[in-house]
C-alpha cells in the first residue's frame, strides 16, 4: 500500500490532499474522476491511510500507527468500503454502510466510506446518500470514485470537491519504470505505451501470461489482415474471455497499429512502441493504406469506449474483428 508523498504523475491532487489534511481543511465528500487505471484507487487509499492516521507526518500516513495497520489491512471499525453488487451499488448497501453515520466513530478519529464505481449507485441508492451529503456528520468523508462521472447525480456531483486524474504521460511513465523499477529503455518503452498512462497497469505487465498473450495477439492481427469473415469471428470469441482481458488486448492491437501508421508516415526513421519487432512491422506497413489505419485505429478506440461502458464484451470484438479481417490491400 502507497503512501500520498509515494503516488507519480499526480503531484498537484497530492499536494492539495495533504495541505487539507495537514491544514485540518478536509472536505465532507471528494470525488476522484478520470480514466480507468491511472490511479484513482491507490491514490484514495493513500488519502485514507492520512485520513485515518493518529499521528500524520505533514499531511500523510505515518505507516506506523495502529490506524495505518488497521487501513491497510482494511481492517479499520471507521472505514467503509462500498463497491457494486452485481451491477449496481443499491439503497441496501448504502443504507447498511450509512446506519451508524451520525453516530460517533468506534475510535475516536474519522468515518471514512470509500465508494467505487460511484456512477453505478441506481437513482434510489444516490437518493439516499445525498440526504447524509447534504448535512454531513462531523468527521465523516466520502471519497467516491468514478470514470464516468456524468452517470452520477447532478446533485450528487455538486456536493463534492472533485480532482480530475489524467493519464501519466508517456515520457513520465518511461522515466519512472527505468529510474525507480528497474526497467530497461526499451521495456519500459513498450510498457509505457501498452498502459496507455497507467503505471500499475505497466508493473502487472511484467507478470504473469502478459508476454505470450503479446504473441499470441500479434500473430492474430497478421493473420486477421488476410482473415475472412469466419475466422475472425472465432478470433473474437476466443480472446473476449473477459472484459479485463479484451482491455490489454486491445492495448496491443492499438499499439501494433499506431506503429504501423507512423512506419507509413514517417518511414524507417520512426520511433516505435514494438522495438523488438521492427521487421515484421516494416513488411507490414507496406500493406496497408494510411487511411484504412486510421479507421482502424478509431475503431479500437471506439471499441474500448463501448466495453469500459460495460456493452457486451463478445459482440463488441467481434464487431471490431469483422472491420479488422481482410484489411490489408486487395490485390
Ligand atoms: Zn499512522
Amino acid at each position: 500500500m502507497r503512501f500520498l508523498r509515494e503516488i507519480i504523475g499526480h503531484e498537484q491532487i497530492v499536494t492539495a490532499l495533504t495541505n487539507a489534511v495537514a491544514g485540518e481543511r478536509v472536505a465532507h465528500a471528494y470525488l476522484f474522476t478520470g480514466p480507468e487505471g491511472v490511479g484513482k484507487e491507490t491514490t484514495a487509499l493513500a488519502f485514507v491511510r492520512a485520513l485515518m492516521c493518529s499521528r500524520p507526518v505533514r499531511g500523510d500516513a505515518c505507516g506506523k500507527c495502529r490506524e495505518c495497520r488497521q487501513v491497510e489491512s482494511r481492517n479499520h471499525p471507521d472505514l467503509n468500503l462500498l463497491q457494486p453488487s452485481g451491477a449496481s451499488i443499491k439503497i441496501d448497501q448504502i443504507r447498511s454502510v450509512l446506519r451508524l453515520v451520525s453516530y460517533k466513530s468506534y475510535q475516536g478519529g474519522r468515518k471514512v466510506y470509500l465508494i467505487r464505481q460511484a456512477e453505478s449507485m441506481t437513482a434510489e441508492a444516490a437518493n439516499c446518500l445525498l440526504m447524509t451529503l447534504e448535512e454531513p456528520p462531523e468527521d465523516t468523508v466520502f471519497i467516491l470514485l468514478s470514470s464516468r462521472p456524468r452517470a452520477l447525480l447532478p446533485t450528487v456531483l455538486s456536493r463534492c470537491q472533485q480532482y480530475y486524474f489524467k493519464k501519466i504521460p508517456v515520457a513520465g511513465l518511461i522515466d519512472n519504470l527505468v529510474s525507480r523499477h528497474g526497467f530497461t529503455d526499451k521495456d519500459a518503452r513498450l510498457y509505457a505505451a501498452l498502459s496507455d498512462g497507467s503505471l500499475g497497469r505497466a508493473l502487472a505487465y511484467t507478470a504473469g501470461t502478459f508476454q505470450e498473450d503479446r504473441k499470441l495477439v500479434l500473430e492474430l492481427a497478421e493473420a486477421l489482415s488476410k482473415a475472412g469473415l469466419v475466422e475472425a469471428m472465432e478470433t473474437a470469441e476466443k480472446i473476449s474471455v473477459s472484459k479485463e482481458r479484451a482491455l490489454v488486448v486491445l492495448e496491443i492491437l492499438a499499439c501494433w497499429y499506431r506503429d504501423l501508421l507512423v512506419l507509413r508516415e514517417a518511414g524507417t526513421g520512426a520511433v516505435l512502441f514494438n522495438r523488438d519487432r521492427a521487421e515484421v512491422l516494416a513488411g507490414s506497413a507496406e500493406r496497408f493504406e494510411t487511411g484504412r489505419l486510421v479507421a482502424i485505429i478509431e475503431g479500437i478506440e471506439a471499441t474500448r469506449s463501448k466495453i469500459e461502458a460495460n456493452a457486451n464484451t463478445r459482440l463488441a470484438m467481434e464487431a471490431l474483428f469483422l472491420q479488422l479481417a481482410g484489411s490489408e490491400f486487395k490485390e
